[in-house]
């Protein structure tokens, strides 16, 4: 069974989607400040996927999302941020999160959007093709242990990251539009915006390029999408 995390101060919320979880048969376990959540985490609590509000008194979800991918690129995780904190949910996938939901939300998009994002967690706990390796120039993907290593330097990857490199790896030279990105990364029933595969490229472009603001690797096809050259 997998287990998740909630860091939520308003209560009602919490509530909710604690027993929604629990009710489509997850665990959970849930806070209410980023302080006892990073105290979980280091007492060895492991979790599948992490639910982060933005606004929390004290250390705020963003802050919590960089200090759990410090020590955890594998967790998914999600943030919630109401309406008016757009450019927060851009800066919070830019620090490693996966996904967002933007409040107020229907506690069953919320369920859809962990579910799937956990089956995303679950295929990269086991890769279908163990012990396979890409090789695209400098780079190499290894599947099994699910790192890239650019000239031997190994490079830290969250899962979706990991996961559209596979995808490019496995259409080298080929321009590829957005919303099959998308679709190839996050699955055919995703129904966030293709602005989530800008974020991931801009990050990965910070992880790989020599120079992110002018890639030789993750090349943008303008008004269509990105191509993967080496
Ligand atoms: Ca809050």
């Amino acid at each position: 069974m997998s287990m998740i995390l909630i860091v939520e101060d308003e209560n009602s919320i919490g509530e909710i989607v604690e027993l929604n979880l629990k009710l489509a048969n997850h665990n959970a376990i849930r806070v209410a400040t980023a302080e006892e959540a990073i105290e979980l985490i280091n007492n060895g609590r492991n979790f599948d996927i992490a639910i982060l509000d933005i606004m929390l008194p004290g250390m705020d979800g963003i802050q919590l999302c960089g200090e759990i991918r410090k020590k955890d690129s594998q967790m998914g995780i999600i943030m919630l941020s109401a309406k008016s904190q757009e450019r927060d949910k851009i800066y919070a996938l830019s620090t490693g999160a996966d996904d967002y939901v933007t409040k107020p939300f229907g506690v069953q998009e919320l369920i859809a959007r962990v579910e799937s994002l956990m089956r995303r967690v679950k295929r990269d706990a086991q890769p279908e093709q163990e012990g396979e390796i890409l090789q695209s120039g400098p780079f190499t993907l290894d599947l099994k242990s699910r790192i890239l290593y650019k000239n031997k330097q190994m490079i830290d990857l969250t899962s979706v990251e990991f996961n559209i490199m596979e995808l490019f790896f496995r259409n080298a030279e080929t321009a590829m539009v957005r919303e099959k990105i998308l679709e190839g990364v996050w699955g055919e029933n995703y129904f966030g915006d293709v602005k989530i595969v800008d974020v991931n490229i801009r990050r990965l472009r910070i992880k790989i390029e020599e120079d992110p603001s002018n890639p030789q690797h993750i090349v943008t096809v303008w008004g269509y999408g990105y191509r993967w050259t080496v």
